[in-house]
């Protein structure tokens, strides 16, 4: 049997809701051989999930996705196979987590200006284990006070980009973003081109060091699937994919929700040797 890899998986070390040990036991579940760990702009969840994965026989991969911006969009880019015990490296794939923080106390101002005022900054703290606090540990709160039905409604009346409460701070470009995974000997991916809608940004993202596309993502048809293959091949890219779960964060995905051949593993691993 092929061995398979998730390589998109968020833990509750930022905005997904599962413990190390909840995401190994599902990776062992969905008989995956390999996950990375890809939370926010955050190595933290890393080495816990490789402590607790010790005995199961599943591989660990140092990921993180990291958040950018251009024209107005959030632009992820995922980093794989970064030490993520060195500190210069955390401190570089941290860099947004205080903008993060300055950013939700912005957005908590908003609610309560907008009548939304039994809501504290502390309590979406509370919501995580990190400093990579972001709008779903808020949605969480604003469903638990009652104030919406669901994390949905939650981004549709207030957070959704665009919407009432929207607050973005992330000012670094993909190409920043890109530069420091590089700089931190890890590979650059584009996570998730099918919802970014960036596609003419790709070749100059590539130009900037982009190693690759995750072209296999959860809820695509294979004709998105395969036009992704298409870019990368035309751009000489590494095509990965993973489910993006977030625990009971997101509907529709869970951990294996989307899982790629092992061979991917092995391509990413020669990328990092050469950087
Ligand atoms: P943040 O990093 O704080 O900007 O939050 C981004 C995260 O919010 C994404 O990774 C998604 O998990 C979630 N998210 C963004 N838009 C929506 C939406 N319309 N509905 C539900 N979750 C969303
Ligand atoms: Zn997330
Ligand atoms: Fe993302
Ligand atoms: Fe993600």
């Amino acid at each position: 049997m092929t061995k398979k890899a998730d390589l998109h998986i968020h833990t509750y070390y930022s905005d997904g809701t599962s413990s190390p040990e909840e995401v190994v036991e599902d990776a062992r579940a969905a008989g995956l051989s390999c996950i990375a760990i890809t939370d926010h702009d955050t190595l933290e969840g890393v080495k816990p999930t490789i402590e607790a994965a010790k005995s199961s026989g599943i591989e660990v991969l140092c990921g993180v996705e990291v958040s950018s911006s251009i024209h107005g969009k959030d632009v992820h880019v995922l980093g794989y196979l970064m030490d993520y015990d060195d500190e210069k490296t955390r401190q570089k794939l941290g860099v947004i987590q205080e903008s993060r923080i300055s950013r939700m106390k912005l957005i908590v101002e908003k609610l309560n200006q907008l009548g939304v005022d039994n809501i504290t900054y502390e309590e979406v703290k509370a919501k995580t284990q990190s400093n990579s606090i972001g709008r779903p540990h808020l949605a969480q709160v604003l469903v638990e006070k009652g104030v919406v039905p669901d994390i949905k409604e939650a981004f549709n009346r207030y957070l959704a980009d665009g919407a009432p409460a929207f607050v973005s701070v992330f000012k670094q470009t993909p190409y920043e973003a890109i530069k420091s995974i590089k700089e931190c000997g890890g590979v650059a991916v584009l996570a998730h081109p099918m919802i970014t809608n960036v596609d003419e940004l790709i070749p100059s993202l590539v130009e900037a060091g982009l190693d690759g596309l995750e072209a296999y993502y959860p809820n695509n048809g294979q004709n998105v699937i395969n036009y992704y293959l298409g870019l990368a091949k035309k751009h000489n890219l590494i095509v990965t994919g993973g489910s993006d779960a977030h625990g009971s964060a997101k509907k529709n995905t869970s951990v294996g929700r989307m899982a790629v051949d092992y061979e991917i593993v092995e391509s990413l691993k020669a990328k990092a040797c050469m950087a």
